[in-house]
């Protein structure tokens, strides 16, 4: 019972392309209606800090957590700025923990072309829960993924153990 279930991989294959026309999906989301925030998967909105659903998680509950202001330069960021995302990130972690109990995280940057991030990207470090007996990112061939949740169920448990 081999099961492959990823739409979301499907439509950012075919959204790759579009990236650049469409701008900054963190920015975008940012600037929108706050009522638009789970439409956009935005989970809190700091002042200089925010959490956002990844919409191509690399497993259920997939977290991002980034400045506020759009950078790719990780040594531009001011002291207030780390701070904040530092308290957002192990806010993550609890809300993570309370509304799935995983066995562990990843959590980090991807900064600049070589490692897999992009150079124009705007920061964010990827906040991705492990639970024993799962794989490592989805496997195009041989492993098996499945992710349960479809990501508006994710938001709404994410945001219920936000608060
Ligand atoms: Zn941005």
């Amino acid at each position: 019972m081999e099961i492959l279930w990823a739409p979301w991989r499907l439509s950012y294959v075919s959204r790759a392309g579009e990236e650049k026309e469409t701008g900054c999906f963190i920015c975008k989301a940012l600037e929108e209606h706050p009522e638009k925030d789970r439409e956009n998967l935005l989970l809190y909105r700091g002042e200089r800090a925010l959490v956002i659903l990844n919409r191509f998680p690399y497993n259920t509950a997939h977290l991002m957590v980034c400045p506020v202001r759009h950078t790719g330069n990780f040594l531009s960021l001011l002291p207030e700025e780390l701070a904040e995302i530092d308290s957002l990130i192990k806010r993550s972690i609890e809300t993570l923990k309370k509304a799935y109990n995983p066995d562990g995280f990843n959590v980090g940057l991807n900064l600049g072309r070589a490692s897999g991030g992009s150079v124009e990207t705007h920061i964010h470090y990827h906040i991705v829960p492990r639970w024993v007996g799962d794989t490592n990112f989805m496997p195009v061939t041989g492993g098996v993924k499945v992710i349960p949740q479809s990501l508006d169920e994710t938001y709404e448990t994410l945001k219920r153990f936000w608060e």
